[in-house]
């Protein structure tokens, strides 16, 4: 799968990095992982339209990774039809949260409903599968934490940051494994959906002596790593008080003798 980092930083807006967007590509499938703020137009820059997206998978809900979604309804509104079924996957919570954002922009009634299809993912989801009179079809995967979405495997754990923050692992056609954090502080769950992945997408949002539970630092970073054993890392979500201080030498003397890569916007690399 071929990974390209179209927004690299966090909440605080940033002229060089946008929020958090990550496009995940396998033949025709073309998978964002989580759609911050202005990651439609960004996606141009790639050659990527939003007709040509298949899959976009949510970590959470705060905004720098979930805002451009009403941008791409408001797209499909004024747009001529999809002709590409997108599918939207979110933790549990997420269709209330889209619904809700939907509807207080007018933007519910634009859906074009079979071509939209709605999933939550996570280990507490119970089946059911609904119908909406909103003609946005909810498909609640039952008791599941993996989901089959041709050619990704899916598997979600949940992290520590927000009650519904999600991390992935993600599997492709030819079993090479991405697992990507969203934001998280040190937890388990993050352990566990990263280890020995090809690729291992972390959070370091912020400095060292930034005492955070929600999100990752250096030194709390290569702690992760160190027990997940992914065969490469790539540090991300980036805040600009990084400006004021020396990025590269935290990471190196955090990271010690292993290779990190430091994430920046329209970074692309094959795993
Ligand atoms: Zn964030
Ligand atoms: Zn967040």
């Amino acid at each position: 799968m071929r990974i390209t980092f179209i927004g690299t930083g966090g909440a605080i807006p940033d002229a060089n990095r946008a929020p958090s967007a990550l496009l995940v590509e396998d033949g025709d499938a073309k998978m964002l992982v989580d759609c911050g703020s202005g990651t439609l137009h960004r996606l141009l820059d790639y050659g990527v339209t939003h007709r040509d997206l298949t899959y976009i998978l949510i970590t959470h809900f705060h905004v720098d990774h979930s805002l451009d979604i009403p941008a791409l309804f408001q797209a499909m509104a004024v747009d001529r039809p999809r002709e590409k079924p997108i599918t939207l996957i979110g933790p549990l919570g997420f269709y209330e949260f889209l619904k809700n954002l939907l509807k207080s922009l007018g933007l519910l009634k634009y859906l074009h409903g079979e071509k939209v299809q709605l999933l939550e993912i996570g280990p507490d989801a119970t089946a059911e599968v609904i119908n909406d009179t909103d003609n946005m079809k909810r498909v609640i995967e039952l008791g599941s934490h993996v989901l089959s979405k041709p050619p990704f495997m899916i598997t979600a754990a949940n992290v520590k940051h927000n009650p519904e923050s999600t991390a992935y692992r993600i599997v492709d056609s030819t079993g090479k494994t991405l697992a990507v954090s969203g934001d998280s502080g040190p937890c388990d769950g993050l352990v566990e959906i990263s280890k020995k992945a090809d690729l291992f997408v972390l959070e370091c949002s912020l400095p060292d002596d930034y005492e955070m539970e929600m999100h990752m630092t250096p030194s709390t970073a290569a702690e992760t790593v160190e027990r997940a054993n992914p065969k490469k890392v790539a540090l991300t979500h980036f805040y600009p008080v990084w400006y004021e201080r020396d990025l590269e030498a935290d990471i190196a003397e955090a990271f010690g003798k292993r290779d990190v890569i430091i994430a920046e916007d329209g970074m692309s690399m094959e795993i």
